[in-house]
């Protein structure tokens, strides 16, 4: 049976003069995610629509459920405009759906169908009520909506809305940096800013041998598991050992994280340079560890001055956890391998650093060369959903 998705754009039907820009990003991002398979794909002002046929409904609507910048879809089945074929696909199809209840929602944009559209939805109830054993109706609270639109050449029959992420397409935004660590909290953080149209590249600090090949492989998989919101990502891996290890001679263990997320930064502050990305993303919510008290924040962001976007920042961790197991990348997250951050953690990291000491511990070794050097020596590789061939890095 043919079929057509047909998608409300949301948000993205507020903006004005961008309007066509965005609408063209989002066909573009769907047509890529889509290029596999058999389908076609129309745009106007106010709705997309896909036409396809039955087989490929299951991979559409899994991308379709995936893709920012859509606030609403309905599936539809496309038949001839005669009543008899209208009731004969409502018959077809209306036992996919679960429901006790149901109401009849007829538009007929052709005004020379024999019966308005209130007649045409009574009738159809009734055939409803006739053959379809234990409804009933209820034009309040239905559980479920059969809708059709009567068109001049074809007609359309559909049932509840599905909801879309929302959102702007990505790549309406530049590209940005997002620092990921392999934690809960960042693969959440990177989900998010791609939510408002962000394209992402991702960054992972690894400090081996002190670091395990097994915590890049889950970088790996949660960068691949993030490519369902978009299309490829670039991961970039930051060989950080030697200035790790230069921190922990040089500096105080309290302050060794400290400067550790200092380095870090203006390492990201190169990359966002050479990549022209415009924003450094990360997973640091206000107060969760001593280098997120607002205090430590100061002293450490200090050394960039590029926009460092926070999307967590101000969500509890339970909160994350939801967003997390809601896209599927908790399971990975909570894979117990260390990280540089963890590897290195003082016991008792400071909560209010004073910058004239940490300037003081930072004069004590050269991490201007090192930081050249580490950025010469940066892996970088481009990650798939589908793709799997990384084992040659681990
Ligand atoms: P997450 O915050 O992702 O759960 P985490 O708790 O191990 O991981 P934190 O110590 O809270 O990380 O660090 C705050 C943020 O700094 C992370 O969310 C991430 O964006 C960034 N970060 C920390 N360690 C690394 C790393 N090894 N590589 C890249 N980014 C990192
Ligand atoms: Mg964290």
């Amino acid at each position: 049976m043919d079929r057509v998705i047909l998608i409300r754009y949301g948000e993205l039907s507020t903006k004005k003069d961008n309007r066509k820009f965005f609408v063209r990003q989002l066909e573009n991002n769907i047509k890529n995610k889509l290029k596999d398979i058999d389908c076609t794909i129309k745009s106007d002002n106010s709705h997309m629509y896909i036409y396809f046929s039955d087989d490929n409904f299951k991979k559409i609507n899994n991308i379709i459920s995936n893709t920012f910048g859509i606030w609403e879809y309905d599936i539809c089945y496309v038949c001839e405009s005669s009543e008899k074929d209208i009731f004969k696909t409502v018959l077809n199809t209306i036992n996919d759906n679960k429901f006790d209840s149901f109401k009849v929602e007829t538009r007929r944009s052709d005004k020379n169908f024999p019966l308005n559209s209130v007649e045409f939805s009574r009738k159809l109830g009734s055939f409803v009520l006739k053959n379809v054993a234990n409804k009933h109706v209820d034009v309040h609270k239905p559980d479920l909506y059969v809708r059709v639109e009567i068109r001049h050449d074809k007609s359309y029959v559909y049932y509840n809305s599905y909801r879309g992420l929302g959102g702007y397409p990505v790549g309406v935004q530049p590209r940005s940096m997002v620092m990921l660590s392999g934690g809960i909290d960042s693969p959440v953080a990177a989900y998010l800013a791609m939510k408002r149209g962000v394209k992402i590249d991702c960054v992972y600090f690894e400090a081996l041998p002190h670091t395990s090949l097994n915590a890049r492989e889950k970088v790996i998989t949660l960068t691949r598991k993030l490519c369902k919101y978009t299309d490829s990502i670039y991961l970039h891996i930051v060989p950080f050992t030697a200035i790790q290890e230069g921190i922990y001679k040089t500096s105080d263990s309290d302050y060794v994280i400290t400067i550790m997320r200092r380095m870090m930064y203006r390492i990201m502050d190169e990359l966002c340079k050479k990549n022209k990305a415009l924003a450094i993303i990360n997973g640091e919510s206000v107060g969760q560890v001593a280098s997120q008290t607002l205090k430590s924040m100061n002293v450490i962001n200090k050394v960039t001055s590029t926009p460092v976007i926070r999307p967590v920042a101000c969500l509890d961790k339970l909160e994350i956890i939801d967003i997390s197991k809601k896209i599927d990348t908790y399971e990975t997250s909570i894979l117990p391998y260390e990280d540089c951050c963890t590897v290195f953690v003082p016991r008792h990291p400071v909560i209010n650093p004073n910058l004239d000491k940490v300037l003081e511990m930072e004069e004590k070794f050269d991490y201007n060369t090192m930081i050249k050097e580490t950025i010469d020596n940066i892996y970088t590789m481009k990650i798939t959903e589908e793709d799997n061939s990384f084992a040659d890095l681990l």
